[in-house]
Order: C-alpha cells, then structure tokens, then sequence
C-alpha cells in the first residue's frame, strides 16, 4: 500500500473523510519519504474568530455541568484512544517519522492524562481558611475559566493538546486548538476520536466544546488577540513564545508558555557509566533529537570521560537510522529540510569553535525529499556558539569538567531552562543538583536521562523555555479562576484588621 493511501485508510477508520484530505490548499507530506500525503483547507482568522465564538457559547453550557460528570466525558475519550491507539500511533509516525513504539507512546501519553483527568474532576478542590473574624467563614472556589486556546508543536502532534484538553475539559472549559501547520492530519484524527467520546457522551455536552483550526502562524495569532480567550497554552519555540507572550500580557490574558529546551547530563565520578550511557543515548538521539527534552549538552566528569565518551561515539555511529514504519531503526527522519539545514549550520559554527565532530551527515533512504541524518556527537573545548542555543536536531555537545560547583554554574549558563538530569551514585551531589543551589530547570533528574516524562508530575520549564506547567501535580489551576469567598453568619458586621467604620 502507498503512503498516500495508508494516510487515507487510517484516517478513514479514525472518522475522518476522504474529502478531508484534498479539501484545500495546505500540503502535508510525511517526513519518511518527503511525499505529499494531503491537501487540506486552512482556515481564515474570520473562521477562527467565529469558531471561538461557537466554543465560548459551548462554555457557557459547560460550566453549568457538574465537574465528575465532565470527567466522564475524559474517561470516554481515554476509551475511544484506547481504542485507536494502534491507528494514531502509526499516524503520528507516518506525520512525524517517529518509530512505532514512539509513536504508539505518544499515544498512550494521551490515555494516561485521561486517566488522571478523570480522577481529577472529583478533586478540584479549595481550602478552607481561618479567618479572623468571629461568626465568618473564608473559602476558595474553582470556578470554569473560559475558551482555552491551545497552539501545538509538530514534534508532539497529539499528546500535547490532549495534556491541555483533558485538564481544561474537567475543568469546565471549552477548547480551541492550533495545531502545527505541519501536523494538521493527526489534529483532524483526534477531532474526530472527540466527536465520537462526545456521541457516547449524551446530550450535555455542548456543541462547540473542541474546535480545531487548521492553519499558520496568523491563525494562532488570531486565537492570541481574541478577547474571548482567557488563556492560551502555547508550545512551540522560544522565537514562537516572544511573540505570543507579550500579545497575551497587552491583554492581560493568561498564558502557559511551554518552549525550547536546552537541556544538559551531568556525569559524575561515582556514575554507573552502563546505566548513563543508554540514559544519554535515549536522551540525546531519541526521537530523532526532537523532543523539547532532548539531552543537548553532556558535561563529563574528566576522571571518566575516557570510559564512557568512546563507548557513546561507538553508539553514535552504530545506531540504525532509516525508515521508522519499517519497525528496524531506531533513529527516523527529521522534520524537513529546514531542520537539517538548521543541524549543517549549527554542525559548521560547531566545529569553528574547535569542536570535533563524529557523525552528523546525510543517510540516503532512497527518498530525494527525506531527511534522514546520523546523529551528531561534538566533542567541544567549552560552552561555547551553537552549544548555547536550542538546534532543533539529534546533536550532543560534549565537554570536560573538573569540579562540581564549576559544573553547575555551567550547566545553568544557558537561557533555557526545561529538563537536566545528573548521574551519580554520590548522594552528596545526587542532593546538592536537585537543591536551590543546584539545577535551574523545571525538570531535574537523578539517574535517568532530560526525557521521557510521565503525566503525573507537572511539566514545564524555567527562564527562555517560558514558566509554563501543564499535565500534572496543580497544573489544572492554569485553568480555572479562584474565588476567595467570605460568608459572615453572624448577626454583626466586625471588619477585618481592626477597622471601625460605624455609620
Ligand atoms: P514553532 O515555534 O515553529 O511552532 C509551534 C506552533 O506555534 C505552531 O503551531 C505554529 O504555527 C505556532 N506559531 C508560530 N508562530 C506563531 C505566532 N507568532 N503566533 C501564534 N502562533 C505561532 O515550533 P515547532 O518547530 O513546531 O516545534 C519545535 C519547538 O517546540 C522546539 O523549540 C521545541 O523545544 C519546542 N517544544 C517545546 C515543548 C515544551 O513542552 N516545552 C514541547 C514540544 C516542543
């Protein structure tokens, strides 16, 4: 079977119509083999306008549901996913070129923040507080906030929306949804696993509670300046978020920035060099190296950097790298030309820097238009050019330290701040890199590797990667509004603080 016509069954089965797929003019081609698999319709910012209008008035309704009956719906759609896991999963690996487990994860992913949501909508809770006044009692309510807009990446083409729709769902919003503008098929696909959660769901589901608007940049700066959207969850680049965040702030509207990372492994002398290094090899090829956790930077510790940066080289030029739907490599295609353009740059300012360069060049897949690309390792004299910024491609930079304190302030020179791990068997430093002193990322870890969250944590990163939580812990307060509520039952009037105002 073609690429083509697979895309099409698949979506087929998902619910979504042929038609659908030669319905405009925004090509979509799958980076396994750089062919166009669609053609789809985009929508105009009037469009967008007046389907956010439609997903306010869904809102308006919504709100007015009890919260574990809105879970209910979550748990239908975990239900529907579960489902189609097999079908959405090899889409996103068709649309991503991720390999199937990856892809089938992604999946997965999703289902668990069902999970979570679901058990969250009976959990929405406020405190109750003392107060100081006789006779009053002092409480916060979580209210519904409003239409959630949501603006994706392509590198998490699913379970990014559904870490902000599950939440926003329970918690009483509606929500419309910008997903990249190179991933719109799987974004039509979980439109349609929503419709049919929604179908089972009943009649209490309003219509207009997910919208999706296909489209570019205009589009997701239409769901930025609407006034009807209290908060947008964006995830993107770092360039994406200082653009979007001070659009929002003019109007005072919420904002969960989830952006770039640059995210660095520390090896001790104490590490467990067998168990780091299938860390750092996950971390830094995974996923072709487009993940916003991407192990970036390695700093090795000089009394083991013989052991384990040879060994990691070897891994680097072994690893398979080709087609993923095959199911054999473990490394698939970058996203597009633009990407391994990007990789050869950062690769060139690499290596005038007086980085040594092992890997990093062109794997011929026998398709013109695919970008296949073995890993890079760069082996760098300092944190220095293209090791500062976020190269959105599998390139690890790595450099020698000699002492801890020194090592940190390196590791926290750079203006992301989203995950970073450190491996050691000392509990000493394991303790010292967790503490305030330590790592300044939203993410820090003890022997494992910068990727591969789980849903249950909220997730999120510091500084340039935007301040944003989203998924678990508190996360959901993002999208809800407190009210603090004073109830006096006695039969006087006391003010707080003391104050006298008798009229
Ligand atoms: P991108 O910034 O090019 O695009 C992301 C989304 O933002 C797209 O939907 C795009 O259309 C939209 N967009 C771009 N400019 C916009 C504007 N001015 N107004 C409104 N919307 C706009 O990013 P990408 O190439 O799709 O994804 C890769 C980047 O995303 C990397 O930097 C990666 O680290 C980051 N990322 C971060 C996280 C995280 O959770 N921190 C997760 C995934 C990806």
């Amino acid at each position: 079977m073609t690429l083509v016509n697979e895309t099409s069954a698949l979506l087929s089965k998902l619910g979504v119509s042929a038609a659908a797929l030669s319905a405009g003019d925004l090509a979509v081609s799958s980076p396994v083999t750089g062919e166009t698999i669609a053609t789809v319709a985009q929508v105009s910012a009037a469009t967008a306008a007046n389907a956010i209008d439609e997903a306010h008035a869904a809102f308006l309704e919504w709100r007015k549901v009890p919260a574990p009956r809105r879970g209910e719906l979550v748990r239908l759609l975990g239900e529907e996913l579960r489902a189609h896991k097999d079908e959405l999963g090899r889409l996103v690996s068709i649309e991503v070129g991720k390999i199937p487990s990856e892809g089938l994860g992604e999946v997965q992913e999703m289902i668990d923040i069902c999970d979570f949501a679901v058990g969250l909508s009976r959990q929405l809770y406020g405190l109750t507080i003392a107060t100081e006044r006789p006779g009053h009692r002092m409480m916060e309510t979580w209210h519904p906030l409003g239409v959630v807009g949501v603006i994706s990446a392509f590198n998490f083409p699913v379970a990014v929306w559904s870490w902000n729709a599950a939440l926003a769902l329970v918690c009483g919003d509606s929500v419309v949804w910008k997903p990249s503008e190179k991933t719109p098929l799987t974004a039509l696909a979980c439109e349609a696993i929503f419709a049919r959660a929604v179908k089972r769901f009943g009649d209490d589901a309003p219509h207009g509670l997910l919208k999706v608007l296909v489209g570019g940049a205009d589009v997701g700066e239409a769901l930025v300046d609407h006034p009807r959207v209290p908060l947008v969850s964006a995830t993107g680049s770092t360039r994406m978020g200082r653009a979007v965040g001070p659009r929002l702030a003019g109007r005072f509207a919420r904002a969960v920035l989830e952006l770039g990372g640059n995210n660095a492994g520390i090896v001790c002398p104490s590490a467990d060099l067998d168990m780091a290094l299938r860390a750092i090899a996950f971390g830094a090829m995974g996923t072709a190296g487009q993940r916003c956790t991407t192990m970036r930077r390695l700093f090795v510790h000089e009394s083991v950097y013989d052991q384990i940066v040879p060994r990691l080289k070897k891994a680097y030029e072994s690893v398979t790298v080709g087609n993923p739907l095959e199911g054999k490599a473990l490394i698939g295609p970058l996203i597009d030309k633009a990407a391994f353009d990007g990789m050869q740059k950062a690769l060139e300012e690499a290596k005038a820097a007086g980085g040594s360069v092992t890997g990093g060049v062109r794997v011929d897949a026998g398709h013109a238009e695919a970008f296949y690309v073995r890993p890079a390792i760069v082996e760098m004299p300092s944190q220095t050019g293209p090791v500062m910024e976020e190269t959105f491609a599998p390139i690890l930079y790595v450099m020698k330290y000699s002492d801890f304190d020194a090592v940190i302030a390196e590791h926290n020179a750079v203006g992301a701040g989203l995950s970073s791990s450190i491996f050691t068997r000392d509990i000493q430093e394991a303790e010292r890199f967790l503490s305030a002193e330590g790592s300044d990322c939203g993410i820090a870890n003890v022997n494992i590797g910068t990727s591969g969250a789980e849903i249950g944590g909220a997730f999120g990163g510091e500084k340039e990667t935007g301040g944003g939580r989203e998924s678990g812990s508190d996360a959901w307060k993002a999208y809800m509004r407190r009210a603090t509520n004073t109830v006096n039952y006695s039969k006087a009037l006391p003010l707080a603080q003391g104050v006298s105002f008798d009229i």
